[in-house]
């Protein structure tokens, strides 16, 4: 870190600074101390904390070997093959996609499950070992962006666990502040997602049955009335488990979470029959309102990434993904930004772009996964042009680049469509509850995030 701001208000100068210490936070910092730059990352909590979110995609492994924590991550995680889908009509047969069948022979063939306290902790640590300057309990609490007319750098206030206050300048802030959603806030970028709305609880159980051998470290998803449930193996032995539903449903709750996770899982009978014998090992929580993004993810001198811009649901397990791999792009822009500031404006919006065009592609999937003709699909997948394999794609999370994948999609969206022409009371049905959920705003939220 450069020069101390002042005497009496510790606190520094620095070339970017980074709020919030998650996976988007702690590898955009990594990437550019990487690039040669100063970093200073800024975390309210002190790692190891618990997060949600812990099951990773295969397109995660590339970007691990590029911070150096691919043996590491190997060490915290159990790998990952496939995930697996049941619908209650066949709650004895089970279709597992396997990321092996993926259309492009670069993916890599399974990702990894993993405990989030230890996988951010150990992304925050390898940032701090590559340079950057990180301060753990240190809330931020008020950005002031320079004048883009006048020029000049960015001054962001700190608040420490002692109530210390630190006063930071900066050339570029990145928040990564995830569902705090910082700076949308305070610019009042954010915006409610129109299209699709969720609201999840869960909790981590000991004594769940895993599945056999290869599969032990697969994700299982069971699809019921009021929306999806997961099962996602952990190292130790622990079983996450979570049910994301229309919000209406989840509004409905009356007695304490545990309570209503068990009733929940016991309208879904295959997940119920599999919890038999478990035991709670877990607070458990209840979170919703978290479809929502920014209406721009840049301006001069600052950019959001991750949650911090976006977050869709967690279906598809492509949180993490988005994060780290939107950090990456960002990494690329602001350190092209500090070189040419002349072109940021250029540079910040190429990287809106293809950070946007990642999540659009997994929306399309994401806000039909509960209809009728979705599950449908998902159960008696056809190869024809081969669409199979264009969703294991998606599953894997390559989403960034047009190759044959995204024209194998765009058959299975046509037989989607083409379905649904099919089905059509039943779909309307189903788009009239999505569009009802929508509007729905969830209040029985266990997680700060759900207060703001
Ligand atoms: C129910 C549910 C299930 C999910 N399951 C999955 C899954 O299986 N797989 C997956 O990939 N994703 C999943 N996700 C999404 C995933 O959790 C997020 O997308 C991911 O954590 C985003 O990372 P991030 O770094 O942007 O934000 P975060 O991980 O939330 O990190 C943000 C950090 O910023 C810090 N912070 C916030 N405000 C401030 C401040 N003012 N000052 C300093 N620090 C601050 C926070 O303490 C936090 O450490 C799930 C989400 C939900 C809601």
């Amino acid at each position: 870190m450069g020069d101390t701001a002042s005497a009496s208000v510790p606190g520094g100068r620095c070339q970017v600074l980074v709020i919030g210490g998650g996976p988007a936070g702690s590898t955009i910092a990594a990437r550019l101390a990487q690039k040669g730059r100063e970093v200073v990352l800024l975390e309210k909590a002190r790692h190891p904390r618990f997060h949600i979110g812990e099951s990773l995609l295969p397109m995660n492994l590339p970007l691990f070997a590029e911070l150096g924590v691919a043996d590491a991550i190997a060490q915290i995680g159990i790998p990952k093959y496939g995930a697996e889908f049941t619908i209650p009509e066949a709650p004895d047969a089970p279709r597992t996609y396997y990321f092996e069948r993926a259309l492009n022979p670069d993916t890599p063939s399974a990702a990894y499950e993993v405990r989030r306290s230890e996988f951010d902790h150990l992304l925050l640590e390898n940032s701090r070992r590559l340079g950057v300057h990180v301060l753990e309990e240190t809330h931020v609490i008020d950005v002031r962006l320079a004048d883009p007319a006048r020029g000049g750098t960015q001054q962001v206030t700190a608040r420490t666990a002692d109530g210390e206050t630190l006063a930071f300048e900066a050339d570029f802030v990145v928040d990564a502040s995830g569902r705090d959603t910082f700076l949308a806030r305070r610019l009042e970028l954010k915006e409610r997602n129109a299209e699709h709305n969720s609201a999840a609880i869960f909790g981590h159980f000991d004594a769940v049955p895993r599945r056999p051998g290869r599969d032990a470290g697969n994700i299982s998803i069971y699809w019921f009335r009021h929306g999806w449930i997961w099962m996602i193996p952990l190292r130790d032995g622990a079983m996450s488990v979570g049910a994301v539903c229309f919000p209406e449903y989840l509004k409905t709750r009356n007695c304490p979470p545990e309570d209503f996770l068990w009733q929940t899982l016991e309208l879904c009978p295959p997940a119920f029959a599999r919890m038999q014998g478990a035991r709670l090992a877990s607070p458990v929580n209840a979170t919703g309102n978290f479809s929502y993004r920014a209406s721009t993810a840049h301006g001069p001198g600052y950019l959001l990434v991750g949650d911090a811009f976006a977050f869709v649901d967690p279906v598809f397990s492509s949180g993490v993904y988005i994060a780290m791999s939107g950090a990456f792009r960002g990494a690329d822009a602001v350190d092209r930004c500090l070189d040419d500031p002349a072109r940021a404006p250029r540079y910040l919006r190429a990287f809106e772009r293809d950070v946007r065009r990642g999540v659009r592609r997994f929306s399309w999937l994401i806000y039909r996964f509960n209809s009728p003709v979705m599950r449908r699909l998902f159960m008696a997948p056809s190869n024809a042009l081969r669409m199979e394999q264009g969703v294991i794609s998606l599953l894997a999370g390559d989403v960034y680049r047009t190759t044959r994948a995204q024209w194998s999609m765009l058959a299975f969206q046509a037989a989607y469509y083409a379905h649904v022409a099919l089905t059509l009371p039943a779909s309307i049905r189903f788009w009239l509850r999505r569009r009802r959920n929508a509007r729905v705003r969830f209040t029985g939220g266990t997680t700060p995030e759900d207060e703001a």
